[in-house]
């Protein structure tokens, strides 16, 4: 959060970026957090984060759709070395949350393989038209941060280590027009 902040205020840091660093983590990682995010090109995590190498794990599918590939390599740092930290980060103005979202609506499945995309954001979908509200599609973008972490944390993989005090997931929000994060669920 404090990458965050330096990347809306612009005072950006680019940390371990450099030789040094590569050398430092060439043979082992200890990342500190795992992010899931959206493909959107205009939300990476390492920038708005403002981090380096070998600072997150970075998991990318369209609306942070999940499947049992991706949350095994969601799980992969908690399970494996103690990564401390989950972050499940959706974004304003979501390409993916909003083609799912009409799909839903008119009953007309997206193409090919896109249509995988938005039957794993049905829930999310579910719950927006459940809650109401003026925008339906930022009501299912929040939904599917929140649905996922929640899924995430109860997981029986990793219930443990959240119970154990060990593992924080944390559900998030990206603005595109201020660059900021907000913390939506989870927070340690
Ligand atoms: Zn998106």
């Amino acid at each position: 959060m404090d990458g965050n902040k330096r990347w809306v205020s612009g005072d950006l840091q680019h940390p371990d970026r450099d030789p040094n660093r590569r050398q430092l983590v060439a043979q082992e990682q200890e990342p500190f957090g795992s992010i899931l995010s959206c493909i959107d090109s205009r939300v990476p995590p390492e920038l708005l984060f403002d981090t380096g190498l070998g600072d997150l794990y970075v998991m990318r599918t369209g609306g942070e759709a999940v499947g049992p590939v991706v949350t095994g390599s969601v799980e992969y740092g908690p399970m494996t070395s103690g990564t401390p930290l989950i972050v499940v980060l959706g974004h304003q103005r979501c390409g993916a949350v909003k083609a799912a979202y009409e799909s839903f609506r008119d009953g007309k499945p997206l193409p090919g393989n896109l249509d995988a995309i938005a039957k794993a954001l049905r829930p999310a979908y579910d719950q927006a038209v459940k809650e109401g509200g003026a925008d339906p599609v930022e009501t299912m973008s929040r939904a599917q941060v929140t649905l996922t972490a929640a899924d995430l944390r109860s997981n029986q993989d990793l219930a443990p280590l959240v119970a154990k005090g060990s593992l924080a997931v944390v559900g998030a929000y990206y603005s595109l027009d201020t660059g900021a994060v907000e913390v939506l669920s989870g927070a340690p």
